[in-house]
């Protein structure tokens, strides 16, 4: 079932649950995450960086599309990150059903002007739209995005935001950042800061960066109202670390044989993911 952001976010943000964004750049770990979330009945959001969408070519939507219209499983095609009207239009053009507009490193009114510019558009055509507002920090230079200074999004700016954009969605700087922490940097979420934007904003919130983040903080995120939550690194990280192993075996040629056991591991990790967030079984809700 192919839905738009807003009417999936909905239900989750009715449910107390957090729809997993995976980002998708590769066609076996895109199957592997459709089993997975249909093994698992679990609503799921597809998220696309412009830089993974030039990987891929925009043709991947159609087959994305294809596969959620196949299964009963709530689907959204999502561009993740997108920065300039010309990228938001080709997400259209190609078939995502929801779009993010980061404006989060310019001035606040740019931010307000070219959010409302994008949700004209966007919501002409019935697709949602996310916006973001503080920075979300980087860890490593493979991360999507990313400042080396958090700036900690304000829960009184947030409400004018939302109320001055339109948007559907908006993603809030609570402490996290894109990549894996590297060993030693311990990331602590800001909950109290995060329970505050919550009384005052009532769309559903957005968690970036929810890669190797202790399993805690964002269970007890997901408990304060975060419905949806961006996963990149750790399955990408669980697919190569295997095909490392496994590729041990030199004799190996054949993508159908080295794959399979990289796309088990990666699994793992989406189900672990899928049960934190509270996620399983909620298809049934749509
Ligand atoms: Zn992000």
């Amino acid at each position: 079932m192919l839905m738009n952001m807003k009417d999936l976010l909905r239900v989750a943000n009715e449910h107390n649950f957090a729809v997993p964004a995976f980002n998708i750049s590769d066609y076996a770990m895109l199957n592997g995450i459709f089993e997975a979330v249909e093994e698992k009945q679990a609503p799921v959001i597809i998220a696309i960086h412009p830089d993974e969408l030039s990987h891929t070519k925009p043709e991947i939507i159609k087959a994305i599309t294809e596969k959620a219209y196949k299964t009963e499983v709530p689907v959204c095609i999502h561009l993740d990150h997108g920065s300039s009207l010309a990228q938001i239009m080709l997400a259209i053009k190609s078939g995502f059903t929801s779009v993010m507009i980061d404006g989060s490193s310019l001035p606040l009114e740019e931010n307000i002007a070219l959010c409302q510019e994008i949700v004209k558009v966007a919501h002409s055509v019935d697709i949602s739209v996310e916006g973001e507002l503080g920075t979300i920090g980087s860890t490593d230079a493979e991360a999507e995005a990313g400042e080396n200074e958090i700036i900690y999004t304000d829960p009184d700016v947030a409400k004018r935001f939302v109320k001055e954009t339109g948007v559907d969605t908006l993603a809030v700087a609570i402490g996290t950042s894109h990549g894996i922490y590297p060993e030693g940097m311990e990331p602590e979420l800001q909950l109290d800061l995060l329970k505050e934007i919550k009384t005052k904003v009532d769309i559903p919130l957005v968690l970036h960066g929810g890669s190797s983040n202790p399993d805690q903080e964002i269970g007890r995120s997901v408990e304060l109202g975060i419905n949806k939550i961006n996963i990149s690194s750790d399955i990408k990280a669980a697919y190569y670390n295997k095909m490392r192993e496994v590729l041990k075996d030199g004799s190996l040629r054949e993508p159908n044989t080295i794959q399979p056991p990289c796309i088990k591991a990666m699994k793992e990790v989406a189900f672990h993911k899928i049960e934190l967030f509270n996620t399983d079984n909620k298809a049934k809700l749509y």
